[in-house]
């Protein structure tokens, strides 16, 4: 058990996560991000009541949560699936996105993703990704997304969750638990993993089960405020996500051809692509609430 710290008659166990960074479970039995924790732990060496209240400023930030899907990636240059009439850069999914299609030719499939990784490594992040990073400065943010490349860490966003994997990591085709970075865009097709089996990307296919759902939805069940943008919510059960979101939480839909939607109604539309929207909406945000 790490140290203990009383702060408004509250305690507070400065501890570690399991990666070995600081984390402190706060009062209400959550884990703050590890941003603000750092914030938290910088503060402590300095005046108390400045502590205090700078700690509650923190813990009463708005939740934000961002789904985003493959049209936040568009203006990267990563193509985005439903836009290429339901084929994936030439594909059919069911050629290169089930484990099928890796069972019957692990080589196509290898490629397919060296070829999305080689791509990814070659692209930057755009205004969309960098305006979403910006948001933390004021908000409490959790960015959930669909996408497999890593533009939204790269543009400084702290807290994303990956429903479908990333590709930049490669995973045992034994044990998918089992992940490892990967050094430069290709995984060959003789690299093993610890227990010997062949490495495919870290990505979740279609047909297989996604590990993260479960987290997702405690995520959007807590929004303050919902934004997806760039989705045209085809894929479950990542579509489904939006029906967590409680109805009276302020939502956002931001994409060019905005998809249909469940509960239309109680979402605020800006049909403009995400380079254009996501700045508009987030600097209304910064600058008001
Ligand atoms: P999708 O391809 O099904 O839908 C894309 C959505 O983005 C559409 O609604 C489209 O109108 C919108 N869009 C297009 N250009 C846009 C722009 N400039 N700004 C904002 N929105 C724009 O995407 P999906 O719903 O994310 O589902 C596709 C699946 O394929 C995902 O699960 C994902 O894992 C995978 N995928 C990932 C990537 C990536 O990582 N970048 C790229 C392609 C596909």
């Amino acid at each position: 058990m790490g140290k203990a710290i009383r702060l408004y008659g509250s305690l507070f166990f400065v501890d570690k996560f399991i990666d070995g960074r600081d984390a402190i479970p706060c009062v209400s039995g959550n884990f703050v991000r590890r941003r603000n924790t750092l914030r938290f732990l910088q503060m402590l060496s300095g005046d108390a009541k400045y502590c205090v209240s700078t700690w509650h400023q923190i813990i009463n930030m708005k939740k934000i949560v961002v789904l985003t899907g493959a049209g936040i990636s568009a203006e990267s240059g990563l193509k985005t699936f439903r836009d290429s009439d339901g084929l994936w850069e030439g594909y059919n999914i069911e050629e290169v996105a089930t484990p099928e299609a890796w069972r019957r030719n692990p080589a196509l499939v290898q490629d397919f993703y060296n070829m999305r990784r080689k791509a990814v490594l070659e692209a930057s992040p755009n205004a969309a990704h960098y305006a979403l990073a910006s948001l933390e400065e004021k908000y409490d943010v959790t960015i959930i997304t669909q996408n497999i490349d890593d533009l939204h860490e790269r543009a400084g966003s702290t807290n994303v969750v990956h429903l479908h994997g990333i590709i930049t990591r490669s995973q045992s085709s034994k044990n998918p638990n089992l992940t490892y970075p990967v050094e430069g865009w290709e995984i060959k097709m003789d690299e093993v993993c610890e227990l010997g089996s062949p490495l495919r990307a870290h990505v979740v296919w279609f047909g297989e089960a996604v590990p993260m759902i479960e987290t997702a939805a405690q995520i959007c069940a807590e929004a303050e405020l919902f934004i997806l943008v760039g989705s045209s919510l085809a894929v479950y059960p990542a579509a489904g996500l939006v029906h967590y979101v409680p109805q009276n939480t302020p939502k956002y839909i931001i994409d060019p051809r905005i998809p249909q939607l469940h509960q239309d109604k109680s979402f605020i539309k800006i049909e403009e692509k995400a380079t254009v929207g996501v700045p508009q909406l987030i600097n209304e945000l910064l600058i008001t609430d």
